[in-house]
């Protein structure tokens, strides 16, 4: 039924807006809590791993979270007058994948379903979904309402979450440096390179594996897919650089670990993960066949997948 209505329903030719993920209400509820584990992240997981000369000056960088009525990238971090601005629903949409992904991860399912899921928010409307919303992560990823009960998931959830927000403020902190650098003349794809590489440089000091690279890029990769124009833009070219970055500074990200040797495997696995999506990317019709694929799926498709025994 769902698959009818999407053939004859006009389709969203570029980025959607995908405010109806999230109530008003519920982003206010939760904005208390986010706050503090934004400022956690700023405290804790950004500050101490700055080179010195960086801490004061990143220490008075403002860091607003608003609540917009549209959302044209539901991971969106951007700056308005010198401020990073982070929406509530970004934060909560990168929480939720967060747990999502650590569900999934612990009890050894795939994580292709996630891709699914984003490429069906890309290509889909609201409208052919439930009550003409989109799905939030955990519904349409089938996540059992339990699956924080697991310390195990809830500690990798917290870890992805946390890395994925410093690896989001950095990255944007670096785009104001790089504007007020007289950098202005750089292109898109050159910026963001330069931005992720800043925020890698500090995230490898940093006291977890960043698993959080991975709600962060894919969902860019994906909600973007087919359009230069989406904020943070993904190219085949960044992902190389990035998975290149993890695996040349994979001591730099393991230095003083406890499990040294579980971390590598983690920062090589988030390197391979990137780099076979960057070769994806290069086939020729790749972005068609995604937007047919969209098209022809639905959410009962994304019941989760045990991963065959073996692969990692
Ligand atoms: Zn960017």
């Amino acid at each position: 039924m769902l698959l009818f209505l999407a053939v004859l329903a006009p389709l969203p030719l570029s980025a959607g807006d995908w405010s109806s993920l999230y109530d008003r209400s519920h982003l206010e509820a939760e904005k208390p809590r986010l706050r503090k584990a934004l400022d956690y992240v700023l405290e804790h997981e950004i500050e101490p791993f700055l080179p010195e000369g960086q801490r004061v000056a990143f220490g008075l960088q403002q860091v607003d979270m608003p609540l917009p009525l549209a959302l044209a990238n539901p991971v969106s971090i951007y700056s308005k007058e010198g401020t990073i601005e982070f929406p509530l629903a970004s934060m909560l949409f990168v929480e939720d994948l967060a747990r999502a992904y650590s569900w999934l991860w612990t009890n050894r399912y795939s994580t292709k379903t996630v891709d699914e899921y984003l490429a069906m928010l890309r290509y889909r409307s609201a409208s052919d979904f439930a009550g003409h919303r989109y799905p939030s992560p955990l519904v349409a990823l089938h996540i059992p309402a339990d699956a924080l009960s697991d310390k195990k998931v809830v500690d990798l959830a917290v870890g992805t979450r946390r890395t994925a927000y410093a690896f989001l403020l950095l990255h944007e902190y670096a785009h104001i440096r790089l504007q007020s650098a007289d950098a202005k003349t750089l292109k898109v794809e050159d910026s963001e390179e330069r931005a992720d590489e800043y925020a890698l440089n500090t995230l490898e000091n940093n006291s977890a594996p960043p698993t959080g690279l991975l709600p962060v890029m894919q969902s860019w990769l994906f909600l973007g897919a087919g359009n230069p124009a989406f904020e943070h833009a993904v190219t085949p070219r960044r992902l190389q650089a990035m998975a290149h970055y993890l695996d040349a500074n994979v001591i730099e990200f393991v230095r003083g670990r406890p499990n040294a040797l579980s971390s590598t495997d983690v920062i090589h696995s988030i390197a391979l993960v990137l780099r076979e999506e960057a070769e994806l990317e290069t086939v020729p019709g790749h972005i068609a066949a995604l937007r047919e694929f969209a098209l022809r799926t639905d959410v009962e498709s994304l019941k989760p997948r045990p991963l065959p025994r073996s692969t990692k």
